[in-house]
């Protein structure tokens, strides 16, 4: 049998990082080419063949819609092509979830999408990249890996993009999943399943947008008024997600301020700005009075993610828009 063809999606991060140091802290995210890391990867005789593609050298922190397009056209035309059969990103860590997730919703599932990255650049000491990417390349090739869409594996630990977040600044292990927790364990050796396949024969839930509207974050704060949001309406913000306190609460004067958005038509999804939890409808704040969409299970940066394809879709009805956030 010939080896599986994979594809790798370069962006940079710290996995493609370099250190000047091997036990200082600073170091630059994205200084090292794909071509250098495929080519170690390639040095250990794997049985797999690895097509490097470079879409950018950046920290993730820079991340944004040239990236995301390129890499959306990159996966789009490999689940179109029959000799790849799956495709690994190299991100950084910062903004993971947002690519992922991203890419989660407007991809068929199917082909396994695996997005890796590393806590400690390449030369330094006890670096987790060569092993990440390594767990990567065996989920990738896993025909057990099919129909989950697109997944982060990091630390020995594979996620779906709708429950990965990173929750860690700096430690190895530093991604969780909520509501699921990991969804499958990984070593350079072993890759073991906790649950059957989620997206058989789900397809993208939303077309590639020609443009991503500007949705702001806001995170609320005891003693915080409502100029915050009366800015973000001045510069156009086309939809508010609120980091709230606990279930997403805010003072009283914020989300009287955010009732006057969505009597203007921008939709407002309340989130949490605690690391864990639901954010439901109805619990302390009246959403249906109020007119905004609460974000369940997602967090602030999925939450604008989603919200974002939304509104790119011309849905910002709060109906419609609490209809996606529960899942339909
Ligand atoms: N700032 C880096 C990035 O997100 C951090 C990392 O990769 O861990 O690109």
């Amino acid at each position: 049998m010939s080896a599986q063809r994979l594809l790798v999606l370069g962006t940079g991060g710290t996995i493609a990082g370099s250190a000047s140091s091997a036990t200082g802290q600073s170091y630059a995210a994205g200084d090292i080419t794909l071509e250098v890391m495929v080519a170690n990867i390639a040095a250990l005789d794997l049985e797999v063949e690895l097509v490097a593609r470079p879409i950018a050298q950046i920290g993730s922190q820079d991340i944004g819609w040239p990236q995301w397009s390129a890499l959306h056209a990159e996966i789009a035309a490999a689940q179109g092509d029959a000799d790849i059969a799956g495709v690994i990103i190299t991100h950084g860590t910062d903004t993971a979830e947002e690519t992922a997730f991203l890419l989660d919703l407007t991809l068929d599932a199917g082909m396994p999408v695996v997005m890796v990255g590393a806590m400690r650049p390449a030369d330094a000491v006890g670096s987790d990249g060569i092993r990440n990417l390594l767990n990567a390349i065996r989920v990738a090739s896993d025909p057990r890996a099919r129909d989950r869409g697109v997944m982060v594996v990091m630390g020995d630990t594979v996620f779906a993009a709708s429950d990965v977040r990173k929750a860690a600044t700096s430690n190895i292990d530093a991604f969780k999943g909520y509501p699921r927790g990991p969804i499958a364990r990984v070593t350079p050796s072993s890759l073991d399943w906790f649950a059957p396949a989620h997206r058989i024969g789900s397809t993208k839930r939303f077309p590639w947008p020609e443009a991503l509207p500007r949705v702001a974050i806001l995170t609320a704060g005891a003693g915080m008024d409502a100029m915050p949001v009366q800015a973000l309406l001045g510069i156009g913000c086309k939809g508010i997600v609120i980091a709230g306190m606990g279930q997403g609460n805010a003072p009283r004067v914020v989300l009287d301020a955010l009732a006057d958005a969505v009597r203007a038509g921008v939709p407002v999804v309340r989130s949490s700005r605690v690391d864990e939890g639901m954010v439901d409808r109805n619990v302390e704040v009246d959403d249906d009075a109020l007119g905004f969409a609460a974000a369940r299970a997602l967090g602030p940066a999925k939450a604008r993610v989603l919200l974002m394809l939304l509104i790119a879709s011309g849905i910002t009805d709060a109906g419609a828009v609490q209809a996606a956030f529960d899942g339909g």
